[in-house]
């Protein structure tokens, strides 16, 4: 079959098994996960908020996972602002370079479709963090679950003593198969270093629906109007999936405006397992 290639939301089918909808058509179709849904839920924007300074785990180091470049500027890009703004040292791990878009325009390769997304998302990082470590670990777009052991083995090795690190991934069950397989690999590096992890939605903000996020795992993190404006930014320089045309053949971007409201709000929520500790707080 055809590979499910990067954060592609017209086109993305949920993996073989998925339980996020049968017919992602259908879910467009009923309007079930409209962005205006999930501000109006009691629990947007009201969980438990994400400490990044917490006194026992105050953390030095932030690590964010994309399997695609975007997935960090949408699920995570306020948050890589607030740690650059903090003082943290801020890692970008991106597992594949995109470079199977559905949307290419049949006269581009994939070499250079990967170039040019490679080009914005440093562009978009240089918006949120500009000391930032950009690193690529070339897996195939669309298969990255094909290459799981191998990330996960990568960013063990990355992380090293992960204890005052957090490290921010795309969430297990988000129903794209290229991010559930990089928050799988991601937890097994966290839990092997010690490390913080905490997964963040991408495909799930449209096509689930706000009851069947477990919102008593999720923590939220509040975006200040300029930390907004960096993370909206950081999404526009990912100009080949927000702007009609501009990478692609189509006149709808890969990101079309009902996909991208769902990441330009003043929050930003994130997945924690809850550690013993945690649900002794609780
Ligand atoms: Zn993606």
């Amino acid at each position: 079959m055809a590979a499910t290639s990067t954060t592609s939301y017209d086109a993305a089918v949920p993996s073989p098994g998925s339980d996020v909808v049968d017919d992602v058509g259908d879910a467009h179709a009923i309007g079930r996960s409209a962005a205006s849904q999930w501000l109006d839920h009691p629990s947007y924007g009201a969980t438990r908020r994400l400490d990044l300074t917490h006194r026992e785990r105050a953390c030095s180091r932030l690590v964010v996972v994309a399997a695609h470049p975007d997935d960090e500027s949408l699920g995570a890009g306020g948050l890589i602002a607030t740690a650059a703004a903090a003082e943290l040292s801020v890692y970008v791990v991106l597992l594949t370079a995109g470079e199977a878009s559905p949307f290419a325009s049949p006269s581009s390769t994939r070499h250079a479709l990967a170039t040019l997304r490679l080009a914005e998302m440093e562009n978009a990082l240089a918006r949120l963090a500009p000391e930032n470590y950009l690193v690529f670990l070339g897996a195939p777009d669309g298969e990255v679950t094909t290459a799981e052991d191998q990330v996960a083995a990568s960013l063990t090795e990355l992380l090293g003593d992960g204890r005052r690190t957090l490290v921010a991934a795309p969430w297990r069950h988000d129903g794209h198969p290229d991010h559930d397989a990089a928050g799988r690999a991601a937890a097994t590096a966290a839990r092997a270093s010690g490390a913080r992890l905490v997964e963040y939605p991408l495909l799930a903000w449209t096509y689930r629906s706000p009851d069947e996020l477990p919102w008593q795992d999720v923590r939220c993190l509040a975006l200040s109007p300029e930390r907004q404006e960096q993370k909206a930014a950081a999404i526009r320089s990912h100009v080949s999936q927000v702007r009609a045309g501009a990478g692609g053949s189509g006149s709808t971007p890969p990101l079309p405006g009902r996909v991208l409201a769902h990441f330009h709000t003043p929050f930003e929520h994130f997945l924690e397992e809850p550690t013993t500790d945690q649900a002794s707080q609780e």
